[in-house]
């Protein structure tokens, strides 16, 4: 039976191994953890993350061939082939602060494989990293190694939060970078093997090292990118009369373009886009390469003034101020069908109105409200001073309040702000919303959920992302 462990049971690592056990009964799956708190969570009934479909893919196979331990050591030594799908956040402090990925947790994972390990591994790249990164690896493992031989493989993940369980029954693509050895190639092959068990081979793409690295890199600017073009479009149809979904619309039908992912809203979040993006920036300044770096900056730009854009349109509808006023936010997470908050547009648009002194009210229907607080206690990133989560001290932090219920939040609130795109905020009572808020009620509609006009009838002073204003 083969063997695998995984080094890190996050979003991406638990959702992945479950499917992998799922669709490959004949292997061994575990998953290790340095936090207890995640590793129980697996174990329970209580997952610790909302990822749909997953409760029902580790309910098949937990404890036939699925497993979660934070016997790290045990489970690497047995191992045939390891992930490692540990976090590689942007780096806060010391050499390319602000950008580079921080390689700390992984380096920590080689070196514990090296010192572990008594017989010959493949070590899966599974989180994204710098492009290289496997040399680093490499060295790491080689030097410590004992006699024990290490592949490395690139593997990135491509699955997106809130659909992971989809795109890994039905991936686009599999991506498998490695040496160009006959021992390289012999561990493609191996990892080739697992997936072949569901992906239909023509999905499986194999490059050398570097190739697949780098185009996780690339993949996830090439996906920002997109909505920050569609997100300044937005700005200009608004100043035009123009509407982004009719605009849009007619760009997708172009079979060169495609209609996905185009739809313009307060701006991208997640762990990744950002990060990814600032680590291509670092990577480039690196190679000499200002101008490249200086493009992929500018999509990072566009985010975030599309999201101080929504907060100055959202405080001069409100007459110049928002001070004193209940503000609802509908939707805290970075995007729907997860309870991720991570780089949320939600946290810089809160602080903004919070920083005109606004009374903020969040729902969300899968994001607590410890979890709301402690991210509105961090500072965030800023080009022009890029030192930064850095915390706030208590005095600064401002308060919210987080509710169970939409009608509560926008209960007595001058302005309702929809921030994630929940399927369910489509299907609220704006009546019944319109009628228990203070009157003139705005509505800022920051992922176009509902429809203006229908708003307008009830009452509403209406303003959605890139759509013609009210006069
Ligand atoms: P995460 O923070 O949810 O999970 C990482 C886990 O690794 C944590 O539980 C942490 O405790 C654990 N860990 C860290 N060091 C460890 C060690 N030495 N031993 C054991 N466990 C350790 O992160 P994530 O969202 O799952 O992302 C993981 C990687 O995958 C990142 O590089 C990310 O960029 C990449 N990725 C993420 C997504 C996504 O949608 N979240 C998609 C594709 C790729």
């Amino acid at each position: 039976m083969v063997k695998i462990c995984c080094i890190g049971a996050g979003y991406v690592g638990g959702p992945t191994m479950a499917v992998i056990a799922l669709k490959c009964p004949a292997v061994e799956v575990v998953v290790v953890d340095i936090s207890v708190a995640r590793i129980t969570a697996w174990n329970s009934e209580q997952l610790p993350i909302y990822e749909p479909g997953l409760d029902d893919v580790v309910k098949q196979c937990r404890g036939r061939n699925l497993f979660f331990s934070t016997d790290i050591e045990k489970h690497i030594a047995r191992a045939d082939i390891i992930f490692v799908s540990v976090n590689t956040p942007t780096k806060t402090r010391g050499l390319g602060a602000g950008k580079a990925a921080d390689l700390t947790y992984w380096e920590n994972a080689a070196r514990m494989i090296a010192d572990v390990a008594k017989a010959d591994k493949i070590v899966v790249e599974k989180s994204t990293v710098p492009v290289k990164t496997a040399e680093a690896i490499e060295k790491i493992l080689i030097h410590n190694s004992r006699g024990v031989n290490f592949q490395i493989l690139s593997n990135p993940e491509f699955l997106a939060e809130g659909t992971a369980i989809k795109d890994l029954f039905n991936p686009d693509r599999v991506l498998i970078g490695g040496r160009e050895t006959p021992e390289g190639k012999k561990a493609v092959q191996a990892l080739k093997q697992v997936y072949a068990n569901w992906v239909p081979e023509d999905r499986i793409i194999t490059t050398n090292l570097w190739s697949a690295e780098l185009s996780k890199l690339a993949a996830n600017a090439f996906l920002a990118q997109r909505i920050s073009s569609v997100n300044a479009i937005s700005a200009l149809c608004e100043a035009t009369g123009a509407d982004v979904a009719e605009v849009a619309y007619a760009i997708g039908k172009d079979t060169r373009v495609g209609p996905r992912f185009l739809s313009a809203s307060v701006g991208f979040g997640g762990s990744c886009f950002q990060k990814d993006i600032l680590n291509l920036v670092y990577i480039c300044e690196c190679h000499g390469l200002p101008e490249v770096a200086n493009y992929w900056k500018d999509v990072i730009k566009i985010n975030d003034y599309q999201k101080s854009r929504f907060v100055n349109r959202v405080v001069s509808s409100m007459f110049n101020t928002v001070s004193e006023k209940k503000i609802a936010v509908l939707g805290f997470a970075f995007k729907k069908d997860t309870g991720d908050t991570r780089e949320t547009p939600a946290i810089d648009v809160c602080k903004g109105l919070l920083g005109d002194k606004a009374k903020v009210c969040i729902y969300d229907p899968q994001v607590t409200e410890e979890q709301i607080q402690r991210d509105l206690a961090l500072n965030k990133f800023d080009w022009d001073h890029p030192v930064h989560l850095q915390p706030m001290s208590a005095t600064e932090v401002k308060p919210v309040a987080v509710t169970r219920d939409a009608y509560e939040a926008t209960k007595g609130a001058h302005g309702v702000c929809i921030l994630t795109e929940w399927d369910e905020f489509k299907k609220l009572d704006y009546v019944r919303i319109y009628e228990s808020m203070q009157k003139p009620a705005f509505m800022f509609d920051g992922r176009n959920v509902v429809d203006p006009q229908k708003m307008r009838e009830i009452g509403f002073i209406v303003y959605s992302i890139g759509k013609p204003l009210d006069s």
